[in-house]
């Protein structure tokens, strides 16, 4: 089954106004570029006003970084999915290490968050469900555990009919930032997991997911990761904050 390549941008906590026209800009400027390539970029919450702006008229989606599965209410400091669909948002990234390790989010938070995104009644969202091993966990042979555990929690409510709006991207946690990348076999091989699981579970619904690797993906070691027949694309971090290496990336998809 052929699934259009996807690259996701990861701004994290980084980027500004200026940066969103560079890139959009770069992105507007390569013609073809997003006719091949599904591209998403997640920029911290704040800024996706200035993104929806920019890319009206072009064929960039964007994306929140993260959701809190209440759609209003006291939770200070937080952003709703009714709040992030209105600023544009049509992807939420769910499941972070960044927001597993340091904000408490729990395979059942990660849980409770993929269930509301699916169930919101606005505009259809789509999950980005991230998971990945820590370095510990993968020197002492539990990779496939976590991930395993990891999906099974989040994806414990999700049917097959659901399964059309998830995205599932493979983050080693040891590779975040980290320059350290997963060998394109290292990657393949829990994408392959990844794959026959969701086919165990899903049949032939789990075809159509596209599956990310993230982890300091850089212009030079794209081409090799997405050539694998299960790496559909990317999730990028720190270079996604350069729109040259950024598009060069999406090209290699
Ligand atoms: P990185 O981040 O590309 O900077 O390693 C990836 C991510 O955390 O999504």
């Amino acid at each position: 089954m052929q699934r259009q390549p996807l690259v996701i941008a990861n701004w994290k906590m980084n980027g500004s106004r200026q940066l969103t026209s560079q890139l959009a800009q770069a992105l507007r400027a390569d013609t073809g570029l997003l006719n091949d390539v599904t591209v998403v970029v997640c920029p911290p919450a704040v800024l996706l006003p200035a993104w929806q702006q920019e890319v009206f008229y072009d064929d960039v989606h964007l994306g929140a970084q993260d959701t809190n599965e209440n759609s209003a209410g006291a939770h200070t400091g937080e952003h709703s999915l009714p709040l992030v669909s209105e600023a544009g948002a049509e992807y939420v990234l769910v499941g972070h290490s960044e927001r597993r390790q340091a904000y408490g989010d729990s395979d059942q938070r990660v849980q409770a968050k993929v269930d509301s995104i699916l169930a919101f009644a606005g505009q259809k969202l789509k999950v980005v469900l991230c998971v990945g091993e820590q370095e510990h966990e993968r020197d002492s042979g539990d990779t496939v555990k976590v991930i395993e555990r990891q999906l099974a929690t989040a994806l414990a409510n999700v049917s097959a009919g659901q399964l059309a709006h998830v995205v599932v991207a493979y983050e080693p946690v040891w590779a975040i930032g980290t320059g350290k990348t997963a060998s394109p076999e290292q990657a393949q091989d829990v994408h392959a997991f990844i794959r026959n699981w969701l086919q165990q579970q899903y049949d032939a619904a789990a075809e159509t997911v596209p599956l990310l690797y993230g982890g300091s993906v850089k212009a030079d070691n794209a081409p090799a990761l997405f050539a694998e027949s299960d790496i559909d694309g990317g999730l990028i971090g720190g270079a996604s904050l350069e729109p040259e290496a950024f598009l060069a990336i999406c090209r290699a998809a």
